[in-house]
Parts: structure tokens; sequence; C-alpha cells
């Protein structure tokens, strides 16, 4: 057998983390998952350098900010010719295999590349009867996506060469956005009110107008194919608003619900081979989401909600059961890691580290303090304006440039710049920009020069007005 270890890469789409019990959820049990990180390590701070599907699915493969894999927007395609993790460990001997959720194009150059097998969803796919495209021929799957991602998984792990090590990733469609979801939890939280959020109740005053302006709102924006239910008669616009919030979270959590009992499925099958000591299970989501916070559903903005990630990694030989780690990690990190356990060299132009230090309880006294980001699609169907920040351990500070730069899919209807400043110390919640507040004049020079270092350090370049 192969001393390299085998890695299960299971990644959902819209998952935050606070609706995860090992994370401190208050509305939900997700006990196949908290299962990780009781036997591994659970990590607060995992965040995402751009929060939306595709962009932050061509940094986990590739390792590369997206001004640099040029996969910036939802309407990019992933350029099948460039290096990715998944390329390097095949050519190392790994067997490989992509099942679920690519989003990153079809046809051409688009397709998966350093996949031995790869049976994807076309686009967004469907949660009911799915057609996948199975190695580029078109077949439909009778059943519900996250069960039918799972068979097919345990399908290609019970077929693999026992010989070789495998790398797998097991990419879910839920709980994305129309959040349907099967027989089996379709009657979950009947009887039940899901507790609301903080601050549902977010009228967006003194924030830069971008808040106010974002048309994700779950009292208004919310459409009937989301809520799948007609509007009752008669209810107050306060009651109304309640109502739309538990017809969308009670439908998010079932969705949940059908993953972590899929998951369970998966770490089952690892036990049973004898396969859980050598593999490094991964859980991860490809952005958080607004789970009503903020008056909100969806993501792109760098507010917390949206910008963390849930992070879990299991692996028995190094990394402790039931550890936590506070240390900042991006989603350009996993590639470096993944070839870092692999033994396999790790390319320069991999802007990522491998977090295997901070998983060995050993954190390298220069790890980062601060983070880089970027949304790119500048109005595109949620009217969120372009915006890149920084956060370091205590503060964020975003600029909304609000400009297209002819980004694919970006409406080019510029807006006035604007920033915001947050002392997460002082307001978790992030109600209250304190950017105008002459208290903080001197750090919000400080800031603004670490935000330029680090944008130059990613080969990133600052917004200049057009003219
Ligand atoms: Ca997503």
């Amino acid at each position: 057998m192969s001393s390299q270890p085998n890695i299960l890469f299971i990644m959902t789409d819209d998952h935050a983390s606070h609706a995860m019990s090992c994370y401190g959820s208050r509305i939900n049990e997700t006990p196949n998952m908290d299962r990780i990180a009781d036997e591994g390590m659970l990590f607060n701070n995992c965040f995402c350098t751009n929060a939306i599907c595709t962009p932050s699915r061509a940094t986990i493969l590739t390792g590369t900010y997206n001004h640099i894999n040029n996969v910036t927007t939802l309407s990019s395609k992933l350029d099948g010719r460039i290096t990715t993790f998944p390329k390097l460990l095949q050519s190392d001997g790994y067997q490989t295999a992509i099942i679920g959720k690519w989003h990153l194009g079809h046809g051409g150059h688009s397709d998966p590349t350093g996949f031995d097998y790869w049976c994807v969803l076309p686009g967004q796919g469907l949660y009911h009867d799915p057609v996948m495209s199975d190695m580029g021929e078109e077949k439909e799957f009778k059943g519900y996506a996250t069960d039918i991602i799972t068979d097919k998984s345990l399908d290609w792990l019970k077929q693999r060469d026992t010989e070789k090590p495998f790398m797998l990733m097991c990419h879910h469609k839920a709980p994305h956005r129309e959040w349907s979801p099967d027989e089996r939890h379709m009657h979950m939280y009947e009887d039940i009110d899901i507790p609301e959020p903080e601050t549902l109740w977010d009228d967006y005053s003194n924030r830069a107008s971008a808040a106010r302006e974002a048309k994700m709102r779950i009292s208004r924006d919310l459409n009937a194919k989301d809520l799948k239910l007609p509007v009752p008669e008669g209810l107050t616009e306060e009651d109304e608003t309640k109502w739309k919030y538990q017809r969308y979270i009670k439908d998010y959590l079932r969705c949940v619900a059908s993953v972590d009992d899929n998951i369970g499925r998966m770490l089952d099958y690892l036990d049973a081979e004898g396969l859980a000591e050598n593999t490094i299970v991964v859980y991860t989501s490809d952005q958080g989401f607004f789970l009503g916070d903020h008056g909100w559903y969806d993501k792109r903005f760098m507010y917390e909600e949206s910008l963390r990630m849930p992070f879990l990694i299991r692996y028995p030989r190094e990394i402790e059961a039931g550890s936590i780690c506070d240390d900042m990690i991006l989603n350009t990190d996993f590639a470096s890691t993944f070839l870092d356990y692999a033994g396999v060299e790790i390319p320069d132009e991999f802007q990522g580290s491998s977090i295997r230090p901070l998983l060995m309880k050993q954190p390298p006294d220069d790890w980062r303090t601060a983070m880089y980001y970027r949304y790119w699609m500048h109005l595109a169907h949620h009217n969120v304006y372009a915006h890149y920040g920084l956060r370091t351990q205590r503060y964020k500070l975003i600029y909304y440039y609000a400009d297209a730069l002819d980004q694919p899919g970006a409406i080019d209807d510029p807006r006035e710049p604007e920033w915001e400043l947050f002392d997460l110390a002082y307001d978790p919640l992030e109600i209250n920009n304190v950017y105008h507040d002459p208290d903080y004049a001197d750090l919000i020079e400080e800031l603004t020069a670490q935000l330029h270092q680090l944008q130059a350090e990613v080969g990133d370049v600052p917004f200049t007005k057009a003219g």
C-alpha cells in the first residue's frame, strides 16, 4: 500500500458554518459533519478570496487568486490547460475523480481535466432527477442529487485500484438556491420555529450605500420558486418577513440535513474498508451564506457570513482529534496543502501555503494575520457592487470601487466609490461603519497601506477610474 494519504474532499455549495452544530449553530444539528470535527480539526477562520461559486472553485483547484486564474465571475470559464492540484496528483500516480458540481464551464477547454473519472452537473444542475455529464456523455439519473452524488462517489471508490492512493472531489449541489429538499427531510422542522438571526431587521443605516442597494432581501427578493408556497394573505409587513424567513431557512436546513446523512455514508464506508487512518477527509463549502443575516440570503459581500467558509479536516495520523484552529487560512491554501501531504512539489505560481504546520499545531511565526479579498461581478444578479478589501484579525476595510471593468457578466454601470471600516472587536455583526469616524483616521491610513501592499503581493492592482 502507498504511504501517500488518500484525499476525500467533500464540498457543498453555499453552506455557511453557522448552520453546523460543530460551529455552534443555533438553528440545526449536523452530527456527521461534527464527526469530522470531533475526530480532526475545525478552523474558525477559513476565508474565501471571492465569495461566489465559480471563482472560489477555480481558486481551490489552482491555488491562485482570480485575477491570476482569470475566473473572476460566474460567467468565467476555467481554462483546463492551466495547472491544478488534481493534475499534479494524477501525474504522481494518484487515482483522481470529481463527482457532482463543477460549475467552471463545459466543452472546449472547460471540461474537467486532471481527473481519471468525472461526472458533473451542467451549470447549477437540478436537485431532482439531474442530468449529469459522465465523461462528456449526458445521462439522466433518477433520484435526489445529494444521494446520487454520494452513490456515484461510493461506486467510484469501490472500483478503484486499492494499490494506488486516491483523490476524490465529492461536490454537492446542496444547499444552493432554490433549496429543494428531498422526500425524507421534507417535513423536518415542521412544528417548530427556527430562531431568527440578530440582524434580520438590519436597516442598513450607518453603512456604505452598497448594503442598502443589494437585492437579496428575505422581505422583498425571494421569489415564488424559492418560497414554494403562496404568501398567506393579511399578514403585516413584519409577519410576512418572518414567514418568508421560516420558509427559506427550513428548506435550506433540510437540504443540509440530507448532505449530513450522506457524509455519514461516506465516513461509514471509510471505516468499513479500514481507510479512515490513511485518508485525509475535508468538509468545506465554496463560500459562506447569509442565513437571514442583514435581512439577506445569498453571498458575494466581504461581510463575515459570506466570507467565512466552514473547514473541517480529519487525518488521524497527524491531526489530534477534537482540535480547533483560529489561525487564518484561505481557499488559496487547499491546493498546496494536498500537494504537501502527497509529497508533490508545490509550483511557484501557487499563492497559498500548506496548512500542514497548523494541523500539527506548529504554526510558523510568520503565518498570515491579514488577507486580501475581491468580488468582481459588479451589479449582476443581486446588485452587489464590485469591491475589494482587507481583513486583519481585528479590522475589516472594504472599498466598493463599484465598476464592471469589463469583467464577464458584470454590468457596466459604475457607482460612486465608497469605503467601509468595521472594528470587529466591538462590532462583530458589522453594522457600524467607522470609516468616517476621526478617531480611526490614523488606523485607516495604516490599513489602507496594508491593503495596497497585500494587493501588490498577490499581483493585483488598485482600482483607478477610467477616463
Ligand atoms: Ca456557492
